[in-house]
């Protein structure tokens, strides 16, 4: 059998593949991975950033200046750039770290972690992994959800 053959027979029972554009038109934009090594990432990060990004450390409560961000814009990824969260989901949690209600969609991905024992839903970024915090179901309308994010993981881009 013939290439040609076969192709008519699939696309006959609708297996042929189909052309590599209007597969793109059909799904959701992808986010490209970007990984990195690990010397790569201590050399493109603070410290700071590293610790929290990298090995999901957390920092103190209230070192964060975005606390106090009240400004249109979106928070991006301080690891590759990757907009995490628009300012209007926003909101003073009154915990000392950034919190937003949503994250933009498919910006993070969630796993759960156990470095406090109880099980908590930790997210990081959907393009690096970094890690960027933990959600909480005690968060405002509409969602109900509180993302409390380091601000060291985060910069915020005015609109
Ligand atoms: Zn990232």
């Amino acid at each position: 059998m013939t290439r040609r053959h076969l192709l008519a027979m699939l696309s006959s029972i609708g297996l042929a593949p189909r052309p590599a554009s209007a597969q793109a038109t059909a799904a959701a934009p992808a986010i490209e991975p970007l990984r990195l090594s690990d010397a790569a990432w201590q050399q493109r990060l603070s410290p700071a950033q590293y610790g929290v990004l990298r090995h999901q450390g957390t920092e103190p409560a209230g070192s964060s200046a975005l606390n106090d961000e009240h400004r249109k814009g979106r928070f991006v990824c301080a690891g590759c750039a990757l907009p995490l969260f628009s300012s209007d989901a926003k909101f003073d949690s009154g915990t000392g770290w950034p919190s937003f209600f949503s994250a933009l969609p498919g910006a993070v991905m969630t796993r759960t972690d156990y470095i406090l024992i109880l099980p908590r839903t930790e997210y990081h970024c959907a393009r690096c992994e970094g890690h960027q915090g933990h959600v909480f179901g005690d968060g405002p309308k509409p969602t109900g959800k509180r993302y409390c994010n380091n601000g060291v993981a985060l910069t915020f881009i005015p609109s």
